[in-house]
C-alpha cells in the first residue's frame, strides 16, 4: 500500500472515483488527509494512519525520518522508552510543524512524544538525536550553537535535543 500526504495527486477524475479522504481540483484527486491509499474497483480513499497498537498516548519514541514535504515529516518508529527491543511492527507516524525543514531533515533519528498519531518535539529533550546531511548524508556535529557537516562544510538547521549525539535518549 502507499503512503500518502495531504496534497499528494492520486489521478484524475476520470481514471477514479472520489472516496473518502480525497478532494478533487480541477478535475484532478488530491489526498486531503495523510494515510493508506486504497484503490477498490475504481474508488480511490484515502485511509487515515492509525496509531501503534503497541504505543500510547504520552510515549516516548525513538524513530527515523523516512519523508519530508513542507508541512509534514513521516517518522518510522524503532523504540519506545521503557522497552528494551525494537517495535515488531515498525509504523510511521507523522510529525507536523511551521517552517519543519528547519527542524527534521531526512533520514535524521529523532525522539519524540506521541500525541494521536503525531509526534511532538515540545521540551528539550524531544528533538533530532542525529542529524544527517542534507549534501553528503555524513552524520552532522552540533558544536558553537551550529550544526555542521564534518565532510562537506555545510550548515543546516534543526530542533535538537539536548541528549544529541550523546548515545543515550
Ligand atoms: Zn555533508
Amino acid at each position: 500500500m502507499k503512503f500518502v500526504l495531504p496534497g499528494d495527486r492520486i489521478g484524475s477524475s476520470e481514471e477514479f472515483f472520489k472516496g473518502n479522504g480525497v478532494y478533487e481540483e480541477q478535475g484532478e484527486l488530491y489526498a486531503a488527509i495523510a494515510g493508506w491509499l486504497v484503490v477498490n474497483d475504481k474508488r480511490v480513499e484515502v485511509k487515515g494512519i492509525n496509531r501503534l497498537a503497541e504505543l500510547e498516548e504520552g510515549d516516548v519514541v525513538l524513530g527515523k525520518v523516512v519523508d519530508v514535504r513542507q508541512k509534514f515529516a513521516l517518522v518510522e518508529i524503532d523504540r519506545k522508552k521503557g522497552v528494551d527491543r525494537d517495535l515488531v511492527r515498525k509504523e510511521v507516524i507523522t510529525f507536523i510543524a511551521p517552517n519543519l525543514r528547519d527542524f527534521v531533515g531526512l533520514h535524521d533519528v529523532v525522539k519524540g512524544r506521541v500525541r494521536g498519531n503525531r509526534l511532538l518535539f515540545e521540551d528539550s529533550e524531544m528533538g533530532v538525536l542525529k542529524a544527517i546531511c542534507s549534501f553528503c548524508r555524513s552524520e552532522m556535529i552540533f558544536e558553537d550553537d551550529k550544526l555542521k557537516c564534518p565532510v562537506c562544510g555545510n550548515i543546516e538547521k534543526r530542533k535538537i535535543s539536548k541528549d544529541y549525539r550523546r548515545g543515550v535518549w
